[in-house]
């Protein structure tokens, strides 16, 4: 990747040795780091160099996470990872409706942080409803005629389940809630029967022998929905 192509990422965190760490980590993988200590300075920084991408910690002087977030997606829809704290899993979902597009918990893997990123850039343009095949090595969807494959086997699924599946992986990677399910997969209004999703994700997980909830590409976010979960490699 030329230098001139390379994505630019805005580290808004005022851990010091965090910032040095990524710094690495993030040149090693391609990209082009840039750093603010703080919330005032994370905002200043994203107008002056318009990254690709933002990782902002939630914890954070002049102006915490949360009001940087909220400020950020009035300017802008660059795609942001959230950094939160150990044990505080609430901020995952208040992170999601406050417009982030992901997370990762402290202390998270260099590895895991960078198939993030990749996977977040990867998304931009946002997914393209012409899709016709989606094939991530894990599972292939054919979209347009409606067959599903897991390791080069066939898999039939209900059309409900189908159109749950199509849903996920048109958006790798985004949590979808509830309701934008219903909307999607049973064309329902929002807040129509909402067992019926879990009930239907049990079926497709099952059948995709993806029935380890920590392992499932298809992850559960408590209170808010499901996302399919892009692979952890390259
Ligand atoms: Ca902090």
């Amino acid at each position: 990747m030329s230098v001139a192509s390379a994505p630019r990422v805005l580290v808004i965190e005022d851990d010091p040795d965090i910032w040095r760490s990524l710094e690495l980590l993030l040149q090693g993988a391609g990209y082009v780091p840039s750093w603010a200590a703080d919330g005032l300075a994370g905002l200043d920084r994203f107008a002056d160099d318009r990254p690709d991408l933002v990782v902002l910690d939630l914890g954070l002087p002049k102006l915490d996470g949360w009001t940087v977030l909220e400020r950020l997606r009035h300017l802008s829809d660059v795609p942001v990872l959230l950094l939160t704290a150990r044990g505080l899993e609430h901020e995952k979902v208040r992170g999601l409706l406050g417009g982030a597009d992901d997370y990762l918990t402290k202390p998270y893997g260099n590895d895991e942080l960078v198939a993030r990123l990749r996977s977040l850039l990867r998304r931009r343009p946002p997914p393209h409803d012409d899709l016709t095949v989606f094939d991530d090595g894990r599972v292939r969807v054919d979209l347009a005629r409606g067959g599903v494959e897991v390791a080069g086997s066939p898999v039939v699924l209900t059309p409900t389940e189908f159109r749950l599946l199509a849903a996920l992986v048109r958006h790798p990677g985004q949590v979808l809630t509830h309701d934008q399910l219903l909307e999607l997969a049973w064309r329902q209004a929002p807040g129509a029967g909402r067992g019926r999703i879990k009930f239907a994700i049990l079926g497709l997980r099952r059948k995709l022998s993806w029935t380890d909830a920590e392992t499932s590409p298809i992850e559960s976010v408590r209170g808010f929905g499901y996302r399919y979960v892009a692979p952890l490699r390259g």
